[in-house]
């Protein structure tokens, strides 16, 4: 079983306090439609940022970025769409409302606040335990944007109004070719094994990110390695500054569409070689890879969904309990402090 060979990097039990375990995964995300990732808002230019194009290679190129935001906002969401089902969002103390994101009453009780953290709230805040970091495009921003110049319809659904005359109107929008890979390294601190299974379910059922519709956004996401440790794995800019000069190397242009295969060896070979780097202790081999992920899918099944999502909720009870008492004690010492 490969959960049993993580143990020395999971916390038995979730715990208040740091200890330095370290479960880490390497994603690669591919867009499978056309995906719009704006700075803010609509009207900004894609996301992109100027960096070295390998390690040995010092060009300078633009890269498309997906921001930790992009990235963990979705993934959340879609966690919390299984507890929101199974009535596992708890209800905030402040006003009895249920939890929700970017308000400042999350319910700190729920598995996605003990997991992923809160800021705002009362009695202190829960830092995130699920670290990620912005992922970069292999190959040039340049060779993935394309520009779409749209004719807007009219009523009748079509470019030509009744009469037959032609639309006008124009549309450009500008928007991120299918077929684009991001490389990701998420890391994932003191974690119980059922909350590295909650992590790569929400990973795996992800499949909208960005700006959505139900024609863009649509991204697959696949784990390619994990590794257990004490110290970060090197960081998602130099895996994919690493694998560019890898497929430099075998000859293979760098153009889009890039084909996966080449991508797919040129990566796995290269983290291969990051368990002999300080604090990084193990890699899953390849079979303990896909044990690891039929295992979460497993818990995640509908016929197992139910028990392990229950399970996970009830092992913060007694912090939430740890919790509660605080808050009483500081509003009873509040009370008599003003007579
Ligand atoms: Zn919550």
């Amino acid at each position: 079983m490969s959960i049993e060979k993580l143990q020395p990097f999971l916390a038995p039990t979730y715990e208040n306090f740091p200890k330095g375990r370290m479960i880490e995964l390497v994603i690669l995300r591919t867009t499978k439609s056309e995906t719009i990732f704006r700075t803010e808002g609509s009207g900004e230019p894609m996301s992109s940022e100027f960096v070295q194009a390998g390690i040995k290679d010092t060009n300078i190129i633009p890269r498309l970025v997906m921001t930790k935001r992009k990235q963990v906002a979705p993934e959340r969401r879609r966690g919390r769409e299984f507890l929101r089902a199974q009535n596992l969002l708890h209800t905030n103390d402040k006003n009895n409302s249920i939890c929700s994101l970017n308000t400042n009453a999350p319910c700190e009780k729920c598995i996605d606040c003990f997991l992923y953290g809160f800021a705002a709230g009362g009695e202190g805040a829960q830092k995130s335990r699920v670290w990620t970091e912005d992922a970069f495009s292999v190959i040039p921003a340049t060779e993935l944007i394309a520009d779409r110049t749209i004719n807007a319809l009219f009523e009748n659904g079509t470019m030509r109004d009744v009469n037959g005359k032609a639309s006008t109107a124009l549309n450009t929008s500008e928007y991120i070719k299918p077929g684009v890979h991001f490389l990701d390294v998420v890391t994932l601190k003191d974690v119980t094994a059922d909350e590295l299974r909650y992590v790569i379910g929400n990973i795996l059922l992800t499949s909208r990110y960005g700006a959505v519709s139900s024609r863009v956004g649509r991204m697959e996401n696949e784990i390619l390695a994990v590794f257990g440790g004490i110290a970060e794995l090197p960081s998602s800019l130099e895996l994919v500054q690493a694998v560019y000069d890898a497929l430099q190397k075998i000859g293979e242009p760098i153009e889009h569409p890039l084909p996966v295969d080449p991508l797919l060896t040129a990566t796995k070979e290269i983290v291969s070689t990051w368990k002999n780097k300080r604090g990084i202790s193990m890699q899953l081999s390849e079979d303990e890879l896909e044990n690891l992920i039929a295992d979460s899918d497993r818990h995640w099944s509908m016929e197992e969904q139910e028990t392990f999502l229950q399970r996970l909720d009830k092992s913060y009870e007694t912090f939430r309990q740890y919790r509660q008492k605080r808050k009483r004690k500081k509003l009873e010492a509040e009370k008599s402090r003003l007579g």
